[in-house]
């Protein structure tokens, strides 16, 4: 597969953007390889400027659940954006996204739209350090919940990758109330909590880490935390940036049946644009001005065109049975990938359709499992596997993602170009 026009476009593009990029990972430097730019995308085909097609398990870091320019997004786009793209001003599918969030994923009794996933989460940090009026915040190794400066501490996904704990730029005094502790380790928590919990805000978690690739909680792990901060009067919050739709309607939240305080959704809810919303209690979010006293507030937050993309993605996902047929259609499949790699010595953690094949003997609990996983392996094989027409997601730290638009067909052409690794 030869790709002389991404080069050109590559060698042009790092005379203007930092690495050529507007989002390190897609460098694609963790898997040894230059970017491929994209010209088009259709269902789960991407096809880059030179005219190859992959089929895609990254889907715009798991936005495209219902494939790529699905066609009544598209639509409902096409007829949304004659009438303006951003007022400034309220708009009726503003509320009715709200509505449809609110009913979805009934702890978030009330929504706030901002425009990216760490927005969403700044934000609901803030709400829940305004209403304990505590400063202390915990999260977990290996966690990423965007690049908000005091959360750039132990994080996952491109920070992982660039091997950076906490990022340059960012003064200590900027991270000294945040406290981290490794995932799945409830005596670790216990004994944070014994030392400064009436002093936490928050407790801040993926309920299910997808940015140090896919590592399922154990043991009950997301219960415990709902219970210590309720113990402690602390604010327990979801952040769903990716797992919010992905699972089931209701987020992560369903799947485990543990109920947040407030949660932090992305990706999905913007069905292709730059949308992320958070939520919670009504009385958290009455916090926020110009009810309360936390400020927080966006040029293009709640715009439109994003809100009518993430409105009529909803929609299709509200479909009887959806992501039972999905989550069906995807565990046959993650088996089969595993049965094929087991001896090259791969182990593939998986929940529902999010997947990450590890080249480590043992499933990884937690970040420091994580990095005993063989990178220069991982590496290997992400570089087999694009070059026969599938694009996995470009680092041993992040998760793949199963659509609705990947067919049976889509899905043996995966497991044949894997047989031959
Ligand atoms: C992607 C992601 C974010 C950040 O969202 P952006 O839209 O990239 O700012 C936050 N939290 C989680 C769990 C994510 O996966």
């Amino acid at each position: 597969m030869n790709r002389p026009l991404s080069q050109q476009a590559f060698e042009e593009a790092v005379r203007y953007i930092p690495g050529g990029v507007n989002s390190p990972v897609r460098a694609l430097r963790a898997v040894g390889e230059s970017p491929v730019f994209i010209d088009h995308a259709k269902g789960v085909k991407l096809t880059d400027i030179d005219g190859n097609e992959y089929i895609d398990f990254c889907l715009s870091w798991g936005v495209f659940i219902a494939g790529h320019a699905n066609p009544v997004v598209e639509a409902a786009v096409q007829r949304a954006i004659l009438n303006g793209t951003s007022y400034g001003i309220p708009t009726l599918v503003e509320t009715s996204l709200a509505k449809k969030v609110t009913e979805l994923i009934p702890s978030m009794e009330r929504v706030r739209f901002v425009n990216s996933g760490t927005e969403a989460v700044m934000s609901a940090i803030r709400v829940a350090r305004g209403y304990t009026k505590r400063d202390y915040i915990l999260k977990f190794e290996g966690c990423y919940h965007g690049h908000a400066d005091h959360l750039l501490v132990a994080a996952g996904s491109g920070v992982a990758t660039c091997g950076i704990s906490s990022s340059a730029g960012v003064p200590d005094s900027f991270v000294q109330y945040t406290l981290v502790a490794p995932f799945n380790d409830k005596e670790a928590v216990n004994h944070i909590f014994e030392e400064y919990g009436d002093r936490i805000a928050a407790v801040i978690v993926e309920p299910v880490p997808a940015n140090m690739g896919v590592v399922p909680e154990t043991d009950g792990f997301l219960q415990h935390l709902r219970t210590l901060t309720q113990q402690y009067g602390s604010l327990l919050i979801f952040d769903e940036v990716i797992t919010g739709f992905r699972l089931t309607l209701g987020g992560a939240q369903k799947f485990y049946a543990v109920t947040p305080d407030l949660t932090t959704v992305g990706k999905i809810v913007g069905g292709g644009f730059p949308a992320a919303a958070f939520g919670g209690r009504k009385e958290l979010m009455s916090m926020l001005a110009p009810e309360g006293p936390v400020y927080q507030a966006g040029t293009l937050s709640g715009n439109p065109i994003a809100m009518t993309a993430g409105l009529a993605t909803l929609s299709i996902l509200s479909e009887e049975g959806l992501y039972e047929r999905l989550n069906a259609k995807a565990a046959t499949f993650i088996a089969e990938l595993q049965g094929i790699l087991r001896h090259k010595g791969v182990v593939i953690n998986s929940v529902g359709n999010m997947f990450t094949p590890y080249f480590t003997e043992q499933s990884p609990r937690n970040f420091q499992d994580v990095n005993k996983s063989d990178l220069a392996a991982f590496a290997q094989f992400w570089r087999h596997m694009f070059a026969n027409g599938i694009y996995l997601s470009p680092s041993q730290f992040e998760s793949n993602f199963i659509s609705i638009a990947h067919t049976d067909t889509h899905l043996e052409q995966v497991l044949n170009v894997a047989n031959r690794f």
